[in-house]
């Protein structure tokens, strides 16, 4: 059961290594932690209603009240428990997965400016204009933009349309009706299977295309040519807008994050909070430190005068924002940021021996900076990094690799996979 939970709640194939059970005991040991008045959100899936009342059986036999606000994304729960003056929240989803899959993710009430009205339901209407007076609607408006939506089926679909028709956009959309069975595209946002978006950003002209995971809490970009974005260009991009308003202001990410951000931020006399990989350590630190803006390369985006979470649509609005105010195209505008060569790769380990693997490697590699807040990062002197972590998930280290140059890159991920390989071999002899 342990492997179940990974670094955003408990997830597993439903009814198999989900069970009601567990779901149940779990949202009883939550609803004791996590207050009186708890509220229950959930996705499309087709398994998400019978996890929804196993969620809710749990938090009734510890004497919860549950608020439950039906099928929405995750921000806009995560908005709802503020935005209601709830104790915390329980969100059925397993967010990008396959939809055999089903999942928990638990929403502590980061925050105590409890104000609002528990009667109220409507958390979608709130939720959207809260979104929408976070940019210049006005100016936004004036511009006519179009934009081409891809909710993937899944919950998107119920407010990034909305937020797009309010701030005055012509509206195309594709995988716009909410299927928990996500027949139109894998749930997880992927270059290669964005083909039709791409083609309904060319069909229709359109300035933006965006695609949201299964639980719309990420969104990845697509410029008017139909170039599918990498999430830390769009977060570059919006880490630069931000700086540009909030000189030498400190942003949020977590160690696997790009050189673009730091040379944005940095540049702009800001600093970087670093933190471990996971959104809810991104978030965390962002509560915790006062910090208003923060990000991961996965295209999850937080952007905390909203709220500190990662929030797919509030990333649209932000991303529109920029385009209207600066009156280019955004595939000129991510143009003009810094550009790395990145590479990722992988190494297999039992998880038994992750930990004696990863103290060897750090006796055995030299660098002239060496972090360890996240598995083993290490910094050389021309800015390349490579970043090895053990995956909470899976029996495998992660590797990330960031360099000026391909060959660069390449050479860095090759020889250090190799010492891992070599490393990993030693100890399981
Ligand atoms: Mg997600």
């Amino acid at each position: 059961m342990g492997r179940l939970f990974g670094t955003n709640g408990v997830r597993g194939v439903a009814n198999r290594e989900l069970t009601l059970e567990l779901v149940t005991r779990l949202a009883a040991s939550c609803g004791s932690i996590l207050g009186k008045d708890t509220a229950i959100g959930r996705d499309g899936r087709v398994t998400s209603p019978l996890f929804r009342d196993a969620a809710a059986s749990g938090l009734l036999s510890v004497g919860c009240n549950v608020h439950d606000l039906g099928i929405l994304p995750t921000p806009t729960l995560q908005y709802a428990v503020k935005h209601l003056g709830l104790d915390g929240g329980l969100m059925i989803t397993a967010s990008h997965n396959p939809p055999e899959f089903n999942g928990v993710k638990v929403i502590a009430a980061a925050e105590w400016d409890h104000v609002g009205d528990v009667r109220r339901t409507d958390v979608l209407d709130p939720y959207v204009d809260s979104v929408v007076s976070q940019v210049d609607s006005a100016l936004i408006r004036s511009k006519g933009l179009r934009i081409a939506i891809d909710p993937g089926n899944g919950v998107g679909t119920l407010v990034a349309p909305r937020v797009a028709h309010r701030l005055g956009c012509g509206v195309y959309t594709v995988n716009a009706e909410l299927d928990g069975r996500f027949p139109g595209r894998q749930s997880e946002p992927r270059p290669d299977n964005l083909g039709s978006l791409r083609e309904l950003v060319k069909a229709t002209g359109a300035d933006i295309g965006v695609a949201f995971d299964g639980d719309a809490d990420r969104s990845i970009f697509l410029d008017e040519k139909g170039e599918v974005l990498w999430g830390d260009r769009s977060f570059a991009l919006i880490a630069r807008e931000y700086m540009g308003k909030h000189p030498g202001a400190r942003v949020a990410t977590a160690v696997s994050s790009s050189n673009a951000i730091v040379d944005v931020v940095e540049g702009a006399g800001g600093s970087i909070h670093w933190t471990r990989v996971g959104s809810v350590d991104v978030s965390r630190a962002m509560v915790e430190n006062g910090i208003d803006f923060g990000g991961e390369e996965n295209g999850g985006v937080m952007y905390g005068p909203h709220h500190p979470v990662r929030d797919g649509s509030m990333t649209m609005a932000l991303i529109l924002g920029i385009v209207a105010g600066r009156g280019l195209p955004l595939s000129r505008l991510v143009a003009e940021l810094p550009t790395y060569a990145q590479a990722k790769d992988k190494v297999s380990c039992p998880n038994e021996i992750k930990q004696r693997v990863l103290d060897a490697l750090r006796a055995k590699v030299s660098a002239p900076r060496v972090e360890t807040m996240d598995g083993l990062k290490l910094v050389f002197p021309d800015g390349s990094w490579i970043l090895v972590r053990p995956s909470g998930t899976e029996p495998i280290f992660r590797l990330y690799a960031e360099s000026a140059t391909r060959p660069n890159v390449e050479k860095l991920v090759s020889e250090n996979k190799r010492l891992i390989e070599e490393t990993v071999k030693s100890f399981s002899a």
